[in-house]
């Protein structure tokens, strides 16, 4: 006879993953020291940005931590996927960035969690980038939004600002708002096109308009283990950035991206599945692991690969 029990079974194993997130107390984190601000950023489109950052901000959230996310992305993909109100005329990231709304009126909580709030993006977002050209201190708009008594009475530990697939003046504002970077990027051909550029940029900013910001964390998304190809970019990225790559890959799964259309992140919609775990544990592992030291001889920036 076979030597395994009941508990060995895939089905087993998905429903005892699937306690747990139940049973927040038993993953609960600790907190990090001060507020964690970053950005879910790669101006390639597509790579899994807002999948990322809903997720881990939905593990942070269930490990007890207290985490906003704020959508500066006028596709307003991260608020559906979080369930937000995001009708045009709601107070949202737009009003903030024009100075018409405080980040705590346009800030939402979020069904999964006590701990998850949203700003919420709407399509009036679409044409902020023209209308922030013309004000003052046009780049630090959600800087200056995102205070430091906002983020104390709000208790937060973390903010993660999803951004769109350009480099205008949505994502020149994210990158003025945080310490950190996280850059994911999908286990597929063309996975490093860009990625040159895109570290130019973060380099340019960190040189001109923010001295703290820099590449906290590289997260490989939609890695496909039946395919060469995902094995091949996965070692790639890590011999090229090293250790600024977290250990944990996300998996491509259905349950990943079928999740957004129930207004959910996939931590609800299936709380066994593969991709909700892989999401769970690079959270737990970017907070374990706090902010990736950036000192030169360990930043990426400046390294482009060829
Ligand atoms: P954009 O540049 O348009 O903002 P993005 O970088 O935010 O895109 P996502 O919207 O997160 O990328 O993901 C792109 C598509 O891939 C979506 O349809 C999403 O559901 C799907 N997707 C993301 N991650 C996974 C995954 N791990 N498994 C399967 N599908 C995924
Ligand atoms: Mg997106």
């Amino acid at each position: 006879m076979q030597d395994s029990t009941w508990d060995d079974t895939p089905i087993a194993a998905a429903a005892q993953r699937a306690a747990q997130v139940r049973t927040p107390n038993a993953l609960k984190l600790p907190r990090p020291e001060r507020p964690r601000i970053m950005t879910i950023a790669n101006q390639k489109g597509g790579v899994g940005k807002t999948t990322s950052s809903v997720n881990l901000a939905a593990g942070l959230a269930i490990c007890g931590l207290r985490v906003l996310v704020i959508d500066l992305d006028p596709q307003g993909n991260a608020s559906t996927a979080l369930g937000v109100e995001h009708r045009a005329g709601t107070v949202s990231s737009y009003e903030l960035l024009l100075g018409e709304a405080t980040a705590e009126d346009a800030m939402q909580s979020c069904e999964l969690s006590e701990n998850l709030f949203c700003i919420p993006a709407t399509i009036d977002l679409a044409g902020s980038e023209i209308e922030l050209v013309s004000m003052v201190r046009r780049e630090y708009r959600l800087a200056d939004a995102i205070n430091e008594d906002f983020l104390t009475e709000h208790d937060l530990d973390y903010v993660l600002i999803d951004c769109p697939p350009s480099l205008g003046l949505l994502t020149i504002n994210a990158m003025t708002a945080v310490n950190e970077v996280i850059i994911p990027i999908q286990c597929e051909y063309y996975a490093l096109e860009g990625v040159g550029q895109l570290l130019n940029n973060i380099s340019m900013i960190s040189t001109h308009l923010n001295p703290e910001l820099h590449i906290s964390a590289i997260l490989l998304t939609m890695y496909d283990g039946r395919t060469k190809l995902a094995e091949q970019v996965t070692s790639e990225v890590r011999n090229h950035f090293g250790e600024v790559v977290l250990t944990t890959v996300i998996p491509r799964s259905v349950k990943v991206s079928e999740a957004p259309g129930y207004g959910q992140t996939v931590l609800e919609y299936d709380p066994g599945s593969r991709g909700a775990m892989a999401y769970l544990d690079a959270a737990r592992e970017l907070n374990n692991r706090g902010d990736y030291p950036a000192t030169e001889e360990s930043s990426p920036i400046g390294q482009a690969p060829e």
